[in-house]
């Protein structure tokens, strides 16, 4: 489920206009940041994707989401459709240093079987 036009303008409404990252007005040069990289397979869908600038998106880079992150969008994302990916609830749950362990068994959960 890719994010789709409408997704991005629920994001829009969800962030207030502004870049996840820096806090600045973005409108239409926002970039789809994925929270949990797709390289460490995060998902191309609403609940792990947000609106930043390109500077912002490249400057995060393959990182993962601080906890302080995760609990941003948790608190942007109360009340709307877009929802919270499950595995970025695992992060902000993880002991320290078990992050990435915490994220690649929160993915596998959610693998059909
Ligand atoms: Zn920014």
């Amino acid at each position: 489920m890719a994010v789709s036009r409408d997704d991005a303008l629920l994001m829009d409404v969800a962030q207030g206009g502004r870049c996840f990252y820096c806090g600045e007005s973005v409108g239409a040069k926002a970039t789809f940041d994925h929270l949990i990289p797709r390289a460490y397979g995060g998902a191309d869908e609403p609940a792990n994707v947000v609106l930043a600038h390109g500077r912002c998106n490249r400057r995060k880079g393959d990182r993962l989401p601080t906890p302080d992150e995760v609990d941003r969008l948790i608190r942007q994302r109360r009340g709307s459709r877009l929802g919270v990916w499950p595995p970025l609830v695992a992060l902000r749950d993880a002991e320290p240093g078990e992050e990435w362990i915490a994220v690649a068994r929160a993915i596998a959960n959610l693998l059909p079987r």
